[in-house]
């Protein structure tokens, strides 16, 4: 009787319940069922390159690959031939430090704070060598009842070596209910004359498609300009604008810069972590603060 209750016991203990995806354990089935249900293991879950444990964010991949205090095993093989940046792991040191060509981001320089005309547009032609990126960043004021809907009122291209070459107020094209001044920092004067939405629809284009044709744009970009941004989308919907999305790069939507595979970080977090910055938000004053990452 005894000895089999001690066997019982040390059989217990040996077969521990184990998740299959972050590798958790757990004396009990029901603390493992409990687990699966509240830890929404997915395929959208960065997983360790080395023992493809599921980590539940980048940062703790990023922990659980390079430390303060990381797994063993993983980090010795990471450090040999894991990228940095997007936390991938490589066959040998030789494919890891190709894959770093393509991945590594050189680091940007510092911008400071820039004053900008008070309602003139900047348009400068743009034609000096290739194609290059394109950055852009609209402030939007508000519409309807509520004053929640978003009305493109400012938008700003800077190019790779963050001139500005093209800024203008953007002529709402329904009243404004809002103008959300300690965000924007915009008042009714800063819209009176302002450019109409059409306008600034096709100078936009004008600068990004750079004279290729949008099929070929499509097809292999050509000439066309890339578009980098922080949630695009939301500053192309307030455009009413499309743009090929195979020419568009967006912080909000690249990997290695999330938080998760599904949920990005917020502009503010990126400048902070990567560009040392602490963002004010885009006007003070009247003096636009340029944040965007290439
Ligand atoms: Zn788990
Ligand atoms: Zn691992
Ligand atoms: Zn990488």
């Amino acid at each position: 009787m005894a000895f089999e209750a001690e066997s019982d016991f040390s059989k217990q203990l040996t077969t521990r319940h184990k998740c299959s995806a972050c590798f958790k354990q757990y004396n009990k089935k029901e603390h493992l069922v409990e687990h699966m249900k509240v830890s929404y293991h997915s395929v959208h879950q960065p997983r360790c390159g080395v023992c493809l444990k599921h980590c539940k964010s980048f940062e703790s991949l990023r922990e659980h690959v390079i430390g303060p205090l990381p797994k063993e095993d993983c980090s010795r093989v990471f450090s040999e031939q894991g990228c940095n940046l997007c936390l991938k792991v490589f066959d040998s040191p030789i494919s890891l430090s190709e894959h770093k060509r393509s991945c590594r981001l050189p680091a940007p320089s510092p911008i400071g704070t820039m004053k900008l005309p008070y309602s003139d547009p900047i348009v400068v032609s743009h034609n000096g060598r290739g194609p290059g990126a394109i950055a852009i960043d609209c402030e939007m004021v508000g519409g309807g009842d509520d004053g929640t809907l978003d009305l493109c009122a400012l938008v700003c291209l800077i190019d790779e070596d963050e001139n500005v070459i093209f800024h203008t107020y953007v002529r709402p094209q329904i009243p404004v209910t809002n103008y959300r001044y300690e965000i924007t920092g915009l008042t009714e004067e800063h819209l009176r004359d302002a450019m109409p939405l059409k306008l600034v629809q096709e100078k936009i284009l004008q600068i990004l498609y750079n004279g290729e044709s949008i099929v070929r744009a499509r097809m292999q970009g050509g000439k066309a300009r890339l578009l980098v941004g922080h949630a695009l989308e939301h500053d192309l919907d307030c455009l009413r604008m499309t743009y090929p999305d195979n020419l568009l790069r967006d912080t909000a939507k690249y990997p290695p810069l999330m938080k998760t595979n599904l949920v990005c970080h917020s502009l503010k977090y990126l400048t902070q972590k990567y560009l040392g910055q602490v963002l004010l938000g885009c006007f003070i004053d009247n003096d636009l603060e340029f944040s965007l990452v290439f």
